[in-house]
């Protein structure tokens, strides 16, 4: 693996930098290597990511922390729930994108040309799955209300045959612009989008009868979403092109669907790793033996050794959840067992324990305690 540099350092920010500054400084490296702007340049794309992995750690106060103590190594892979890098073909880990790019690739900034093309708002939304499914990936309908063009008007929300009209208020711009003056005498001058026309620049006359002079026509679909295996709770798959429609031939916007896991009745999960508890007999424990133990592959066998103590940790190599980068590799399970105490003994039972209880008198009992 290479040498990776400081994150401070890549986003060229000082140690204590605040939030806003972080921001600032991820947004111009953003901008300026996005591939989007840099087709086909491996260099910008590497810059890219390197930033992008950069502020995704530092924009979290629980990794930034993380990342101040112990440096890299918060984040290799072994150490689990770490960055987890960024992967550009069909998902992301949530809102980073959504909250950086959709302010200057999406929508929602003040536009210079109301004519320009615009990409459309991503919508968000949650998907709930089971343990399991988290650990090793499904598919899932999902119903979600999606807008398009109505096909009547084509979008433009003018009854077909009528054309919009040049927006009078701001005379096409879309902006207006205004001077005040505050008490101090000092004359500033704003923008802001024309409420008349929402910025359009162009004014309904006469509203298409289909939509209502939206242009939009919004119904529920059901769409597959592909749950890649080892997602974690609040992280978000991105589905392209499944946002709100873009305006003057703009592209689509994206669907972010953050995932909520449910809880097991047996199973924690920490990152990559699973954790259970697994009862265990007196007996079983002092003699050793083959016991059976619950994981997400189904039930294995352990061969407990004799002499086991109370709240002994097992590690099952790989039976653990898979990395959500390299689904082949895959983290623990660590199983405590638990050792139990019988509380209903037959009379049998209990002379079986007094005799053994016996063999302990005058020789190999403690201080104190049967057992202890
Ligand atoms: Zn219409
Ligand atoms: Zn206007």
């Amino acid at each position: 693996m290479a040498e990776k540099r400081d994150y401070y350092e890549v986003l060229g920010v000082p140690k204590n930098a605040d939030d806003a500054a972080l921001k600032r400084a991820y947004r111009t490296l953003a901008k300026k290597y996005h591939p989007d702007s840099n087709p086909g340049d491996e260099a910008a794309a590497e810059k890219f990511k390197e930033a992008s992995e950069a502020y995704s750690v530092l924009s979290d106060p629980q990794k930034r922390q993380q990342y101040d103590q112990f440096g890299m190594a918060a984040f290799d892979g072994s150490a689990g729930g770490g960055a987890n890098g960024f992967d550009f073909t069909n998902m992301d880990m949530g809102d980073i994108f959504g909250d950086i790019f959709g302010d200057f690739f999406g929508g929602s900034r003040r536009r210079a040309d109301p004519n320009a093309p615009v990409k459309g708002q991503n919508l968000h939304t949650t998907l709930k799955i089971t343990f399991e499914e988290a650990v090793f990936g499904v598919e899932k309908p999902l119903e979600i209300n999606i807008k398009d063009e109505c096909t009547y008007c084509h979008g433009s929300g003018a009854k077909p045959g009528t054309t919009p009209q040049t927006c009078a208020r701001c005379k096409g711009t879309g902006r207006i612009t205004y001077t005040q003056q505050s008490i101090f005498g000092v004359t500033t001058r704003n923008v802001t989008t024309c409420p008349d026309c929402n910025g359009t620049g162009k004014k309904i006359v006469d509203k298409c009868p289909k939509c209502y002079g939206n242009g939009y026509i919004t119904s529920r679909k059901k769409i597959m979403v592909s749950v890649p295996a080892g997602i974690d709770s609040g992280q978000s798959i991105r589905i392209r092109g499944k946002g709100e429609p873009g305006s003057n031939g703009g592209e689509r916007g994206d669907l972010l669907v953050e995932v909520q896991i449910g809880a097991h009745p047996t199973f924690r999960r920490q990152g990559e790793n699973i954790y259970s508890t697994q009862e265990i007999s007196f007996p079983e424990a002092a003699l050793g033996g083959t016991i059976r133990i619950q994981t997400v592959d189904g039930e294995v066998e352990y061969e407990v050794k004799p002499g086991t103590q109370p709240d002994t940790k097992v590690r099952l190599r790989s039976r653990g959840v898979p990395f959500l980068r390299n689904k082949t590799t895959r983290g623990d399970h660590y199983v405590t067992l638990v050792v139990t105490v019988p509380t209903k003994l037959t009379e049998e039972q209990k002379d079986a324990l007094r005799k053994y209880a016996d063999t302990f008198k005058g020789g190999g009992r403690k201080k104190k305690g049967l057992f202890g």
